[in-house]
């Protein structure tokens, strides 16, 4: 074992355990029956669901048979990102970890700590049959991370509890509070193709930093679907072009990175688009030399060849509707300054065959705004002729005034560790609020330990701040009564 000898002991074997299961979002039955076997070994009530999800209850310590059962919740999927030449089956292997210092990673991937570290914190206080504590409801829900699936459809009935410490979050000394509402918007069309032979030519915009649309979508980061977008429309002032497919992003609730397209032009045309593109090149590097001084155009003629393209109307079409098409913050928060209120992110662009596809991940603290978006957008797609629709609604985690939680967590946070931790809503999403809106009065905070680089090969976890939030969490546990 990698992990042996580190503390907290029980919480890295179990961590380690987990790692060893491949987890990703979608392929969650493996580590779901790892925590039911966990409770049937220990004689403890447990519900595994149709989806995947488990509830496993472990009655009060004694002394707190009186005391209010307390739920401690995390998702069991994690997401799977594997580095450049890694070789790594995510799907069939389990992690390779090492210790470097303070820090866990795992080889050539992400690590999960996001959100094994919740998984494991919660197995390892349900096997710790000395911990004074009220009844625990450990909830483990699956694919948080593809859309808060296994939340949206978890039966809450077996909950007694209506206090509630969710452990994903990735900041120690930030206790979470609030977040903001969401839901994944769609604009799809089906456009006639035709044969055309033409001299074909491969755009792709790259290099821009990109970034999680929960977090980053304040820092004026380009979208480089959008930016695709413009640079072909501007291309249009030059010479024809018709557009044959485009490939951008990866996940709607990721602000692109790069995007790809190919294009039709005239052969006598094609140096003078390359030309142009070449100079845009220069324009977009001067815009973006301070958030995103990696960008860049690259932009080739491939052999001649039969193509399958879009008209010229259909192309103007979609170019039209990248350009006037909603993006980025639509709202500050009026209360809370600095924080991002309603938002959208064009996360995905495809076009192939015809099929185009335009993927928005919406958010807001307000449910309204969110739906004024989603209006908005439903508008754009019957001004451009396309399908509307919206999937994965998720309602926003609203700031409680009185949280007898928070208050509690606070005042022992400041006795632990003499400082005093940060009150924070979150422009991103968390499974609190589909919870709150489940389990109608819930008091609940989030925390977590310290991870660096989540959702991506460079993620790691501190070990000692795992050391620290796994003593704040039975401490807090022990004063829940
Ligand atoms: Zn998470």
């Amino acid at each position: 074992m990698i992990l042996d000898g580190l503390e907290p002991r029980s919480v890295f074997r179990f961590f380690e355990e987990i790692c060893a299961i491949p987890h990703g979002s979608g392929n969650t039955k493996g580590v779901s029956d790892y925590c039911v076997r966990f409770a049937a070994a220990r004689g403890l009530e447990h519900i595994q669901d149709e989806l995947g999800n488990v509830v496993i209850i472990a009655p009060a310590a004694p002394g707190y048979e009186a005391a209010p059962p307390i739920i401690v919740q995390g998702h069991l999927d994690m997401v799977c990102a594997v580095a450049p030449g890694c070789e790594k089956d995510m799907a069939r292997e389990g992690l390779d970890l090492f210790v470097e210092g303070d820090l866990i990673g795992a080889r050539g991937t992400s690590l999960g700590g996001d959100d094994g570290a919740a998984v494991a914190m919660i197995l390892a206080l349900l096997d710790d049959p000395s911990l004074p504590r009220p009844r625990l409801e450990a909830v483990f829900t699956v694919d948080e991370e593809t859309g808060m699936f296994g939340a949206q459809g978890l039966d809450v009935s077996p909950l007694r509890g209506r206090t509630m410490l969710n452990l994903d979050s990735e900041e120690e000394g930030v206790f979470t509070v609030s977040c903001a509402g969401g839901a994944r918007a769609y604009l799809q069309w089906t456009l006639p193709c035709e044969p055309v032979a033409a001299q074909p030519l491969r755009m792709r915009v790259e290099g821009l930093q990109g970034g999680h649309s929960g977090v980053e979508i304040d820092k004026g980061r380009g979208n480089a679907n959008l930016l695709m977008g413009r640079l072909l429309r501007t291309l249009r002032e030059t010479a024809p072009i018709r557009l044959v497919s485009l490939g951008g992003g990866t996940a709607d609730n990721a602000i692109p990175s790069a995007c790809d397209a190919e294009i039709a032009a005239a052969p006598e045309d094609a140096m003078a688009l390359l030309d142009a593109a070449d100079r845009l090149c220069e324009v977009y590097r001067k815009e973006y030399a301070v958030t995103d001084p990696g960008v860049r155009i690259r932009a080739e003629m491939r052999p001649t060849e039969k193509l399958n393209a879009l008209g010229e109307a259909d192309t103007e079409r979609l170019l039209n509707a990248l350009a006037l098409l909603p993006n980025g913050i639509q709202a500050m928060s009026a209360d809370l300054p600095g924080l991002p209120e309603t938002s959208l992110n064009l996360g995905m662009l495809r076009l192939d065959g015809g099929a185009a596809e335009m993927t928005f991940s919406v958010r807001s603290s307000v449910a309204s705004r969110k739906q004024e978006v989603l209006a908005r957008l439903r508008c754009a797609a019957a001004v451009f002729g396309a399908e509307f629709e919206v999937s994965g609604e998720y309602p926003a985690w609203e700031y409680r005034a009185d949280s007898p939680l928070r208050e509690r967590m606070l005042r022992i946070y400041e006795r632990m560790f003499g400082t005093q931790p940060q009150v924070l809503a979150i422009h991103g999403g968390l499974e609190c609020g589909l919870l709150a809106e489940k389990l109608p009065g819930l008091d609940c905070v989030s925390v977590g330990p310290e991870m660096l680089g989540i959702h991506s090969p460079a993620e790691r976890m501190s070990i000692s701040s795992m050391e620290r939030t796994w003593r704040f969490v039975r401490e807090i546990l022990k004063e829940s009564r």
